[in-house]
Parts: C-alpha cells; structure tokens; sequence
C-alpha cells in the first residue's frame, strides 16, 4: 500500500492494547507476517488466536468505522465490478453496496484515505468504508471474476462472425476503460494538489508526453465510444475541470473525474493531436480534427476549441466513420412514408430536401437516403461539410469555406457544385443550402437531370418553399424541381427494459390526437417507470428516433406554390394534400407506445 496519512493505531498496537495476544502468540504472528507478507490480522484469525467478529470489533471501535463480514452477505457482482478488477486488488478494496450516490466500500485499511479519495473521483460516488478482513475480499474478486466465467465469454465470442461487432467492440472498449483508468495511480493525488499556481504555467513547459495524460485522452475516448456519444465536451470553470458526454442528445457527466491540475496538458495534448492547432494561442477559437484508431476502428473528432473566462473550453464531435451505414428503415420512420419517401428518392431527376433544426439527425436522414437509392450505376458525389459518414461507392468531398482559393474564390457548396457538374454525375448530395447561389447551382441541377439531395435549416416541410423564395429562388425554379421535403426531428424514446402501461392518458393528450385524426381506440400507451432501472441509468427513457413530416409536391401543389410562397398557406395546402404534420406522426409513435406525449410536445411544437 502506498504512504498515507497514518495518524491511527496500526493493527499490532491494537492487538496488544486489548491484550488478545500474549508475547509467544506475538512472535508467531510477527514472524509468519513477514514470511508470507500477508496482513498482521488475517494470520491473528488464521491462526486461531481471535475469532473474526472480534478482530473486527476491535479494529473498527479503535478506527471509528463501521466494519462487514463479507462472508456472510449476498453481494451483486455488477456491484463489485463498478471498480476495475485492478484497482480493487491493488487497494484491497472492493464495493459491495450501493444506495443512490452512495458506495460502500469493503476495506483492508480504511485508514488509507486516499484509497477513498481515488474511488470516489473515479466513480463519481460517494463512498462509505467498511472494515473487513482481507481473506474475504480476496474471495469475494475470486468470486465474482472467477475464471469460469471469462472461459464462457470467450466461447461466445468464438462462436461470432468475423467482424467485430459494435457490442463486443463496446465491451473491449469498456475493459480498455477500466484498464485505462486503473493506470490512473496518479489521479487521485493530483487532484488534492494546490491549484493557484496552475495559471501562471507556461504552455510549452506542460509535458504533454506524459504516459498519464496519453492515457487521459484514451479515457475521454474510449468513455465516448462506450456511452455511444455524440460530443464530448470538456469546460474549465474556477477550480474544475468538467467532462461531459452527449448521448442521445443530453448531456451526462463521465464516470470519472480529470485533475484540474491536468488542464493545461490535457487541452495542449488535445491540439497537438489535431496537427494544426496553435499550442501557444489561447485567446482565439480554434478548430481542427483528430483521427484516432480504437481497436482498429477508425473514429475521427471534429474539434473545436473556445476560450473562457477560465480557460480553453473543448468541444469534440464525433464523426462516424466506422463504415456503419445508416439505414433508412432504422430511422423510426411510419410505413406509408417510408414508402412515399422512397418513391420520390426512385426519381431520376429533381430535388429532395431534408429540413430541421440542429440536431435534428439531417446529415444521417441524407447519407441513409444516398445508401438506400445508389446502384453502381451511378456516380455520386456529395459536398460536405464536414463529411460525416464514409459511403462506400461515393465520391465524398468535403468543402472548406476557409480555403482562399485567390482573389475572393472560396472553397465553397456552390464552388463545389459547379465542379461537380463537368464531373458527369447522376446524384449529387450537397450537405446544406444556405445561400442563394448554392439554391440556384442546386436547382438547375435538379432541372438538367440530376437527383440532388441536400438539407435547408427550417422547422417544418412547407417552410422549406419560403426559405428558398427568400433566398431569392425563382418560385417557378422552386415549382419545378423539388420532389419532396422531409422535415423531422429526433424525440427520446421510453426504455423498452422499464416502460410502463400507461392506464390513464392524460384528457389533454386524449384531446390532441382527437384534433389530429389519430385513433387510437387500439393504442397501447405506455408511460416513464418512475426512477427508471439499471438499463437506462434511472432515466426512464433510452435511446432515440426520429419523427417526420414529409411533403411530397404533385401537380396541383407545384401550380399552387408559383403563385404563393407564405408559410401559412403552403402548410394548410399541404395538409389538405395528406401531408400528416410532425405532432401527429410523433402522436402515432405515442400510440405505440415508442415515447410519451410529453416528448412530442417538447420536440415538435
Ligand atoms: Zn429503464
């Protein structure tokens, strides 16, 4: 065991205050302890001098601390395992119980604060010790990581394909963790060292090589990859430094907790790893990348770095390159407009557009769409900014309005557009139209026999008709090439582990699906678990989907919008059509008993 602050009696000094021991008996245990190493009062008990509830008592009334026998308790391995198997052998401690925020530790010596300490910043709980013997906590590691068990799992895991799949790719990721995080020996202390100082460190004397703060950037990572996130987000406030996880669209705090006094390597790691960042400025935003490979899956973090009040705040998205393709049946989309959807994706020539606000899951609607109508027949090329999913038999490019290309060309969506055109493509996806000359090249692209798919920043489908006429598209462009909008939005989804009938909907909910036409005399509601389980971390919800609105223009419509191009009108229109609105097809999701009203009204109204 490492130095800690040892004001307490130790174990022999107790003994022989309580005068359990008579001088022969003291010799023999002394002289054993030194022969196998083992702790002075498990060879007490091994030989038989005190019985256990004593030696217990004894050590827990001269330590003030509450003592356990392990032995005698029925404990949750998922429990013992909330601390990596390392960490647990080296400290001679291991968590048996837990109730909310509080761990209760099983300890050799609960004199070593700082065992405390580490457990607490890695876990982020509270931890409460427990004195007990160190026989039985051997057992109880024995026990729960018993090596019957791991031949079971590495049977499993000879029995699956080849690949790697995401959820043994998620496990190893979870142990690499672990491992990750018991190699951590310094956190712990570094976190009680005095933080005034920091500020006045000079960049360039941070030690960036060192292997704590390599292993501190794999942490970050690997933790991303096993939440499933979607950014990780690291903000320095007065004397923290914060880690969060963005996972299905809510921020949560990491299982562990970074030394302040790792702030400046960490951000300076950080930037060093994108190839491009300014060590030394730390006044002005940055952005950059980082490709980094975890158990030979590519993964690349688009970076952003701003400055605060107290110091560089980093943003690191991650960009899925790992080649899973999205699926347009995953997406949560209702029979009939998938089926719309893929008609108007089957035309040869014409626009399609994908409409949300940010995060609204646009760019993966779009890639799903391209996956889901290519042929090798065609020739794709997509402009994107960035690229954010690899396509296979795709030309990707990715544009880079930064890029002064002389006097005042840029490296822009229309730039690349108009490249693309003299590349004799029959589908073309362009990430965002923002601007009118992108409209424009789009449309008369659209027009010249090309499918063009592309995303526009509005909230609803019509919307998108009034945007590009205030772009300043000509209507009759507008008329004449859209094939259909898509508007959606991503909504949380009830844990499907927990989720439970809900016997009593609500008359206001009753109310909005009467106004929407939905019947639901079948339904099957389904409402939060009250404290949620395990599965979703107490939520009661779990994972996502996406509700949609799609409009897809026919004869009568495109007469109708050259001469009116208000929001208003275009949304009555389209509803008279059949276009079902986002609340409505989120209210059937709610029938099914996916999500709760609450969710739809918070996403689509
Ligand atoms: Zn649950």
């Amino acid at each position: 065991m490492a130095q800690a602050i040892y004001r307490k009696k130790t174990y022999k000094e107790i003994f022989l205050d309580n005068k359990l021991l008579n001088d022969q008996q003291l010799q023999q245990v002394e002289t054993e302890v030194k022969k196998t190493g083992e702790f002075f009062h498990q060879v007490v008990l091994d030989m038989k001098y005190v019985a256990k509830t004593d030696i217990l008592k004894i050590l827990s009334q001269s330590w003030s601390v509450d003592c356990v026998d392990l032995s005698s308790l029925t404990i949750d391995p998922e429990i013992v395992k909330i601390i990596p198997k390392q960490s647990s052998k080296r400290y001679n401690a291991v968590p048996f119980a837990r109730e909310e925020n509080m761990l209760s530790v099983a300890m050799v010596d609960t004199r070593a604060l700082f065992v405390m300490d580490d457990i607490s910043l890695r876990t982020g709980l509270q931890v409460k010790p427990y004195l007990a013997m160190p026989e039985d906590i051997k057992i109880l590691l024995d026990k729960v990581y018993n090596p019957e068990d791991f031949q079971t799992a590495s049977e499993e895991k000879n029995d699956q394909k080849p690949a790697v799949s995401h959820a043994e790719f998620e496990a190893d990721a979870k142990e690499l963790t672990a491992e990750l995080i018991a190699g951590l020996d310094v956190m712990g202390d570094l976190q009680l060292d005095d933080t005034a100082r920091e500020e006045q460190q000079d960049i360039m004397q941070v030690d960036t090589s060192a292997p704590e703060v390599e292993k501190l950037v794999n942490v970050l990572i690997l933790e991303a990859i096993r939440l499933k996130a979607s950014d990780i987000h690291i903000e320095p406030y007065e004397n923290r430094l914060a880690v969060r996880y963005r996972v299905d669209g809510r921020l949560r705090r990491g299982s562990f907790k970074i030394p302040f006094s790792f702030k400046q390597a960490l951000i300076a790691k950080i930037k060093i790893m994108t190839n491009s960042m300014n060590l030394t400025e730390r006044r002005i935003p940055q952005d950059g990348r980082i490709q980094v490979k975890a158990k030979g899956q590519p993964i690349e973090f688009r970076v952003n770095i701003v400055p605060t009040i107290h110091g560089e705040s980093v943003v690191m998205r991650i960009l899925d390159r790992s080649g899973s393709t999205a699926q347009l049946d995953q997406l949560g989309f209702l029979p009939d407009v998938i089926e719309k959807f893929l008609l108007s994706l089957s035309k040869p020539y014409g626009l399609i557009l994908v409409c949300g606000p940010t995060g609204s899951g646009k760019s993966y609607t779009l890639s799903a769409a391209l996956t889901a109508i290519k042929n090798p027949d065609d020739k794709v090329l997509t402009a994107e900014n960035p690229v954010e999913y690899n396509l296979d038999g795709v030309v990707q490019v990715q544009v880079n309005p930064d890029l002064k290309m002389g006097a005042d060309k840029v490296f822009d969506f229309a730039m690349a557009l108009r490249s693309f055109l003299r590349q004799d493509p029959d589908i073309i996806m362009v990430g965002e139209i923002r601007d009118k000359e992108t409209a424009q090249i789009s449309m008369e692209a659209a027009m010249t026999g090309h499918l063009v798919l592309s995303t526009l920043h509005t909230n609803d489908a019509p919307s998108a008709i009034s945007r590009l006429s205030e772009m300043g598209v000509h209507t009759f462009l507008i008329a004449n090439t859209l094939e259909c909008v898509l508007a959606q939005r991503l909504i949380g989804t009830l844990c499907k582990n927990c989720k439970e009938p809900d016997k009593d909907p609500t008359p206001e909910m009753l109310k909005a699906l009467a106004e929407n036409n939905i019947d639901y005399s079948k339904a099957n509601f389904m409402k939060i678990h009250p404290g949620g389980c395990q599965k979703c971390n107490g939520r009661g919800m779990k994972g996502r989907t996406a509700i949609h609105e799609l409009l897809v223009m026919n004869e009568e419509f495109r007469r109708f919008c050259i001469k009116e191009v208000s929001a208003g009108p275009l949304r009555d229109m389209a509803k008279k059509q059949g276009m079902r609105p986002l609340v409505a097809d989120g209210l059937i999701k709610v029938t099914m008993g996916l999500t709760t009203y609450d969710e739809i009204m918070a996403a689509a109204t």
